[in-house]
């Protein structure tokens, strides 16, 4: 293994490999006004697994049957077929359920680590030195600030979390119909979920490994980039941060 020469990391783990910096000038949906409460959350309870409460999909209801599917779909192996929108079903459906499963799952991964993603640790949201993100949400926060990665994490998933929670977005309902503008916003919600792949990769893969949850990442990841490919969700520029381990995940083994 050879140590990358930009960041000291090794090479297999190190992924900067890109040059531009980014921030977020998102500002093309509208959110219900973000919750005070939420928006103080203030790390409280560090030894929680969840960094937010889970967001449930009620047993017995179709979408639960869906992202049951899902996860059976999933242990066969193949992750291109687990992916691909089952024989009848509705798009938007099946990006609802997995986007809140996404949600889930990074919320859990992120929780494990926020002990080591501090002030001090993460002053800037950083995927490796060449991106560094600015938060702006388009609705509450329309200049993009500058913050560190915990507070920026913290709105990010409190937005998420916000879009999830938002009926008329995701009705749970049977017969309520998705909004015109459904698939753009999960478009801007997985797009955003990525870049807290990326900067638990780039900044705090150590951690992970000291906790032992690499095969739990990398699983999670490679399914989230596998469904993102399948349905074209996130653009390629957006995935520049990771770029090389999403190649390494998706030729590797399919
Ligand atoms: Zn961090």
């Amino acid at each position: 293994m050879r140590i990358h020469s930009g960041c000291g990391k090794f090479a297999a783990r190190c992924l900067c490999t890109t040059r531009t910096r980014t921030a977020d000038r998102d500002q093309q949906q509208s959110s219900e006004p973000a919750r005070q409460e939420k928006m103080s959350f203030l790390f409280g309870n560090r030894s929680s697994k969840t960094f937010k409460p889970k967001k449930n999909i009620p047993e017995g209801s179709h979408q639960y049957e869906l992202l049951k599917h899902a996860e059976a779909t999933l242990g066969s192996g193949n992750l291109r077929m687990a992916v691909m929108l089952p024989d009848g079903e509705d798009l938007n459906e099946w990006v609802a359920v997995n986007t809140v499963d996404f949600f889930n799952q990074i919320n859990m991964l992120y929780g494990t680590i926020t002990d080591f993603c501090s002030e001090d640790s993460c002053p800037v949201m950083s995927a490796g030195p060449k991106y560094e993100y600015h938060w702006a949400d388009g609705t509450n926060i329309k200049k993009p600030i500058k913050c560190s990665a915990p507070k920026y994490i913290d709105y990010l998933m409190t937005w998420v979390q916000d879009q999830l929670d938002d009926e008329t977005l995701f009705p749970s309902k049977i017969g309520v119909p998705f909004r015109k503008n459904f698939m753009s916003v999960a478009k801007t919600i997985l797009k955003r979920l990525f870049r807290v792949y990326a900067h638990i990769y780039h900044q705090h893969f150590d951690a992970v490994m000291q906790l032992q949850e690499e095969a739990h990442l990398n699983t999670s990841f490679k399914h989230f980039i596998f469904f993102v490919q399948e349905f074209n969700l996130i653009d390629r520029k957006e995935l520049a941060p990771l770029q090389e381990l999403i190649e390494k995940l998706t030729t590797k083994d399919r």
